[in-house]
């Protein structure tokens, strides 16, 4: 067993509809047991196939506006013009313990939880925007999706442009090729991001740093 051990770490992960940003986030959570995919509130209607508490907790708007003003969420921001919010419950226990949370979010929520001054939030986090590499694959595939009316087609495709203006803003950022690409990077980013100093802890809490602190990891030394 490591001795070592670490706080989870919070990844924003956002991008222009047709992204695969939620197929990605769902990809690495199934397939890394240290990840959790951290299910959002919506106000909009499932879509077909869409589950309740596994794609979304899906609300009316009381109840959304309700629970936002008690605070129950660690961001949240209209979208499309529906409520789209993270539970604040549904991520920070996890990180506590040592769990990887994703979120995938958008550039406004993403900005939101930036701002957020717990320290616990602030050394957690990394945020990863995903790019679509034109403006004619972006609308192959907003219009591949089948579900919208080309008037959603229409408003999503806007504001995917005003959504990329803000790629700058995250650490990371992967140029969307095949699923498989986007996996690898994401999945290398993730584990890199495990293995920062500042994110482990030794036994007794504190970062380890010395052989003296740690004498089991410089035994052969
Ligand atoms: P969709 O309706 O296509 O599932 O999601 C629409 C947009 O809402 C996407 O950009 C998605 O990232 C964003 N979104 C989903 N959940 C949340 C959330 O909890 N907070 C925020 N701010 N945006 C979210």
């Amino acid at each position: 067993m490591s001795p070592l051990h670490r706080r989870g770490i919070l990844c924003i992960v956002s991008g222009p509809s047709g992204s695969g940003k939620t197929t990605l986030c769902r990809a690495l959570s199934a397939s890394d047991d240290q990840c959790d995919y951290a299910v959002s509130c919506t106000t909009r209607a499932p879509r077909g196939g869409e589950v309740d508490g596994r794609d979304y907790h899906f609300l009316s708007r009381a109840d959304f506006e309700a629970r936002a003003l008690r605070g129950e969420f660690l961001e949240w921001a209209e979208v499309h013009g529906n409520l789209y919010g993270t539970l604040k419950r549904s991520v920070l226990d996890l990180i506590e313990t040592g769990r990887d949370v994703l979120m995938d979010i958008d550039v406004q929520g993403a900005a939101l939880v930036r701002q957020i001054a717990d320290p616990a939030i602030r050394d957690s986090l990394i945020d990863i925007f995903i790019l679509l590499p034109g403006r004619d694959e972006m609308i192959k595939r907003l219009s591949g999706r089948g579900t919208e009316t080309p008037e959603q087609v229409a408003l999503r495709l806007h504001n995917a442009l005003e959504e990329m203006r803000h790629w700058r803003d995250y650490g990371y950022a992967i140029v969307s090729g095949s699923p498989e690409q986007d996996l690898r990077r994401f999945r290398a980013i993730v584990e890199a991001e495990r293995c920062r100093t500042h994110r482990l802890r030794g036994e007794d809490g504190h970062a380890a740093a010395t052989g003296e602190e740690h004498p089991d990891l410089f035994a052969d030394a």
